[in-house]
Order: C-alpha cells, then structure tokens, then sequence
C-alpha cells in the first residue's frame, strides 16, 4: 500500500509505476529509471498460486482493508531470482536480511505494471497525513535541512537538531513511518512524541510531518532512496549520520554517508555529514567527536533500541531523553 502511495503522490519521482524485468535491473545495475536517476528497486513481489490468476486479467482492483486504492494495470509477470542481485542492493549475501526477506518472491515471479485510477486523497484519508504538493510548496521558499528517522527524538537527535538550527533557516522533521520491524517505536509513540518535541523550538522553524513510506534496512542504498524523497520535498539539505537506514551489524557506521557523497550531485541535493553524537562523562553533555577531546571510555553512545527497552522496563535516563519523551 505504502509503495503505491508513494508512487501516486509523486515522492518517489521520477519512478511512476512498478516497473518491469528491465527497467528494474537498470535501477540495480545503473541507478537509473528511462535515464533518471533512481537508487532503489520498488517490487511487486508475487505467489506462484496467484500467477494463473492474474494472467488472465489486464488489470486488477487493488484494495487496502476494503477501501479500493487503484487499479492496477497489468504489464508483464516476470520470473526473476533477486537473490542474484542481493549483493548489489542490501551490500550482503545473507538471505535472511529482514529487507531481502520482505522484498523477494518466494517464487521469483513479480508483477509490473501501471497504477490507474488512483487519487492521492484516498491514502490521505487512510493515513491522515497532508497532501505532498502542500508540504512541498511550503517548504519551497525556506532553506531546509530534512531530517530523518526511524526512533522518537533523543537528546542525540536533539543535538544535531540545534546544530542544523544554527545553519540553516527551517529543520524539516520527517521521521518515516511505515511496515517496520516488530521491535521498533510504533506510529503512534513516533507522532505522539515528535508532535511534543517541535513544541521546543520557534514554531516558524521546524515543520513536523510524517513521511509514510516501507521500511527496507537497506542502509546505503535506501539512504540514497531518502534523499531523491527529500530532494522532491524541496529540502535544500538532508542529515546522514550513524548507520543510516541500518539494521543489526550489516552496515559500517558511516557507509551511507560515503554512497550518499559518490552520488549527491546525480540527486541535487546538499548533504550534512554528521558524526554520532554521544554523552561525554567528562564534558557532562551530549557532544560529539567535533567539540569534545575525551577517549572512548567516557563516550556513552547513544540507541533508539535501548531507549525503546528503557520505556517498556521503565527505566529512566536523563543522560539520553526528555523526561517528557518518555512515554
Ligand atoms: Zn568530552
């Protein structure tokens, strides 16, 4: 559902459809969708017991909990192995990564095709969210920063927040929400607490809005898929930090900020590099390796992960959190 969303209401531009054998593999092979730059397959993942199915048909009615969201027209089912291709796209081997396992056909079939009769106002009304063109056009005349994340705001969050703040005129927090893992923040705990935490600043320089979008923990390649998404909000800028887009150990710490570097000039869009910030024993702050000197031994880093397992054990840390996040 997310996918077609994204589709219709143009955040996934240039790509305007699911697309077929071969424009998917110039995605994976080349970045590039019909000679645009595009970073990251979209896949229409399908069963071999519906195959019969839908050769019959040129076009199906595609519904989300009985509300009609397109029709679907029907250009090829095509069988591919993306296993061949899980190097190129998740920088692994392992099968068992929850974005290969969520994206790959069982059976290598999946389906392409072009997405018709379909509103953006239907998935507004699902998701409750704003139109894209609203959100685009008022940030169109700010200097933006685009920030994202899977987690509720932590005073690491917070820190890079300010830093933005300091260079540019409006701090865009676009925290993405969609399919997720079971043990992330829920959509609820994300919006509650963001909804809270723009409070903090002049109003007029931090627009919150949630960016409704499948989750792939693809790290550096879905980080290049956040930044031609923020590059269409009109953001000028977007913060790649620690392990962007990451999961578990499959990732180097900053291999998203090197991709997103070989690549920002194809995207058009600025990017802000930023080292983890951490809570320093001896500066007695959060920081990071730019103001502070100390060693490692006095670094407390700094995890979504375990402030989420914090929450549910109620253990509180002022070190990592505002006491009025904590919820
Ligand atoms: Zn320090």
């Amino acid at each position: 559902m997310l996918n077609i969303y994204n589709i219709v209401s143009k955040k996934f531009y240039p790509l305007d459809c699911f697309s077929n054998l071969k424009n998917s593999l110039d995605i994976i092979n080349n970045y590039k969708y019909k000679r645009n730059f595009f970073p990251f397959p979209i896949m229409f993942p399908i069963l071999k017991s519906d195959e019969v199915k839908l050769k019959k048909k040129n076009n199906i009615d595609i519904f989300y909990k009985n509300t009609k969201i397109c029709n679907f027209v029907i250009d090829e089912i095509f069988n591919y192995n993306l296993k061949k291709k899980i190097k190129n796209i998740f920088f692994t081997n392992d099968i068992k990564h929850p974005g290969f396992m969520k994206m790959n056909s069982p059976d290598n079939l999946y389906l392409s095709g072009n997405i018709a009769n379909s509103k953006e106002e239907i998935f507004i009304q699902i998701l409750n969210t704003k139109k894209f063109s609203f959100v685009q056009k008022l940030l169109k005349p700010m200097n933006v920063v685009a920030f994202h994340s899977r987690n509720i705001p932590h005073l690491g969050h917070e820190w890079i927040h300010r830093y933005c703040l300091s260079r540019f005129e409006t701090l865009f927090l676009n925290p993405i929400i969609g399919d997720s893992k079971n043990d992330d923040f829920s959509e609820r705990q994300i919006i509650k607490a963001y909804k809270k935490y723009k409070n903090i600043f002049p109003s007029k320089r931090v627009i919150f809005y949630p960016h409704y979008c499948s989750v792939f923990f693809a790290g550096p390649r879905e980080a290049l898929l956040h930044l031609v998404i923020r590059r269409n909000y009109n953001c000028d800028s977007m913060v790649i930090g620690r392990d962007h887009s990451g999961v578990k150990n499959y990732y180097e710490k900053y291999a998203a900020q090197k991709l997103a570097k070989k690549y920002k000039k194809k995207i058009g869009i600025n990017i802000e590099y930023i080292k983890e910030p951490y809570y320093c024993k001896k500066c007695k702050m959060v920081t990071n390796e730019l103001f502070c000197r100390h060693s490692d031994t006095f670094k407390l880093f700094i995890s979504g992960t375990n402030i989420r397992k914090n929450i549910i054990k109620n253990i509180y840390d002022e070190r990592f959190i505002r006491k009025e996040l904590f919820i």
